[in-house]
């Protein structure tokens, strides 16, 4: 790889993600050379996702250019490369471009998504992981429209109607609410002669609740919500197949063309971390310094890294926050570690967590407060508009998002790149 080798110790970084962002971003580049890989060219701001998925805003509004983020920083240099191996042997990376060696890695490469080990669900289910998976997604739904309003058959179009969503945490309640929204509110303008009425939203979860991981009072009220703007709610029930557009749980059968998969999530990582390194969840353990055990030069952040403690045995949350402290913590402790100054252990500072529906519908838990409805809709508006990164982008979303509260009509619904199923050949 073509990286000048200068006196400084090298840091590489593979994700440019939550964590590997706020690291690079607050690493003392005076003292380290850092060299930052990511397989794409662009940070995704994944809990807006659903909004591409579902027609309410362009990629390019969450996501952000990293050559843009870090291109003046000095001795930083950004690579587009998929990291496949780490020999930590020989301290090298291999990469798509080339390898690299370095002296100290930090891995961050997030999470990927969990079929459980259902085939047919991996083969068929759309996940949303990514901008490409979000970008599908739109594509098919749109699709969809365009086939049902040129069939006579009615169980066709319902068929085509029909929106299976696999799980409720937030993603799966968030997406089920646009899609219901998108059928109250802007489907009607766009298909004025298709029978809407067949359009039907099923979100099915394993546990006996939505928002499974908030408090009973936000998932009573998501439940609530959800209802108001017409989601069919399945929670008790397991799914097992999704084959030749049957999706069999273990209570009833769902005869859907969509089935969007937003139930589980797995850490990713190159080859070369050895297998009692890695933990539940498919993530790398590492100590309270996000360090991997038995190789103090390998640092591990974010989703993919598991740090148990007696508050969190299963692990630290996979959220964007733990992910965005993570990295702010390791860069502090890098640039104290080279002024040979003690490094204390990571703490997480948990600031609460939200979910939205849909218009004036959300559910916010801060640490001392629990409210829900139109303000708490307005907060985490709010919250996702400053987190987002760049000012163009936070720009672009308020416009988005202020034209779509007064018309619900943001002419986004184009199908640029229609969508094709990969067969199980490819
Ligand atoms: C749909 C969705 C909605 C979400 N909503 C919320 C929310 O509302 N609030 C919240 O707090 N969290 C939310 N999350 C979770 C949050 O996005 C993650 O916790 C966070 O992104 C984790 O950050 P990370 O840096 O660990 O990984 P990521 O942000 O996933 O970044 C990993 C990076 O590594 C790169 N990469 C991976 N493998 C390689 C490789 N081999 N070589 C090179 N590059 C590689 C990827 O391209 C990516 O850029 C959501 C997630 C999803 C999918």
């Amino acid at each position: 790889m073509n990286i000048p080798n200068v006196e400084l110790p090298r840091i590489v970084i593979i994700g440019v993600g939550f964590a590997g962002l706020k690291f690079a971003k607050d690493i003392d580049t005076t003292k380290y050379q850092i060299v930052v890989l990511d397989k794409n060219n662009f940070h995704t701001f994944q809990p807006l996702l659903y909004q591409v998925a579902s027609a309410g805003l362009e990629p390019d509004s969450i996501a952000y250019p990293i050559r843009k983020i870090l291109g003046k920083q000095s001795n930083t240099f950004f690579r587009m490369a998929e990291v496949l191996e780490i020999d930590q042997t020989k301290q090298e990376i291999k990469t798509n471009i080339g390898n690299l060696d370095y002296d100290k890695l930090v891995i961050a490469t997030g999470a990927g998504n969990n079929f459980f080990g259902i085939d047919s669900i991996q083969a068929s289910a759309m996940p949303m992981k990514s901008i490409v998976e979000a970008l599908n997604l739109r594509s098919k739904i749109l699709e969809n429209f365009e086939r049902a309003i040129n069939s006579n058959d009615k169980e066709e179009q319902k068929k085509l109607m029909n929106f299976v969503v696999v799980g409720a945490g937030p993603t799966g309640v968030e997406l089920s609410g646009a899609l219901a929204e998108l059928k109250n509110k802007v489907l009607p303008k766009d298909f004025p002669d298709l029978d809407l009425k067949l359009m039907r939203i099923h979100l099915i979860e394993a546990a006996p609740r939505v928002l499974n991981v908030m408090d009973k009072k936000s998932s009573a009220n998501a439940n609530k919500f959800l209802k108001k703007l017409g989601v069919e709610i399945h929670t008790d029930t397991q799914v097992k197949s999704y084959l030749n557009g049957c999706v069999e749980t273990n209570s009833e059968n769902f005869i859907a063309d969509t089935v969007i998969w937003a139930a589980g999530v797995k850490g990713q990582m190159p080859e070369g971390i050895k297998a009692d390194t890695i933990g539940r969840g498919n993530r790398i353990i590492v100590n309270e310094y996000c360090q991997l055990k038995d190789n103090e030069n390998i640092y591990v952040l974010g989703d993919v890294s598991l740090i148990q403690s007696d508050l969190y045995p299963n692990g630290l949350p996979m959220l964007a926050s733990v992910a965005s402290q993570q990295g702010a913590y390791l860069a502090k402790m890098m640039n104290r570690i080279v002024a040979k100054k003690s490094t204390i252990p990571f703490i997480y500072k948990d600031k609460g967590s939200m979910a939205t529906v849909g218009k004036n519908l959300a559910v916010v838990e801060l640490k001392k407060f629990k409210f829900q409805g139109t303000f708490a809709w307005f907060v985490w508006m709010f919250v996702h508009l400053m987190l987002l990164v760049g000012f163009r982008n936070r720009v672009i979303v308020f416009v988005n998002w202020t034209w779509n509260y007064f018309k619900y009509n943001n002419g986004l619904r184009l199908i640029i790149r229609p969508f094709r199923q990969k067969t199980t050949n490819e």
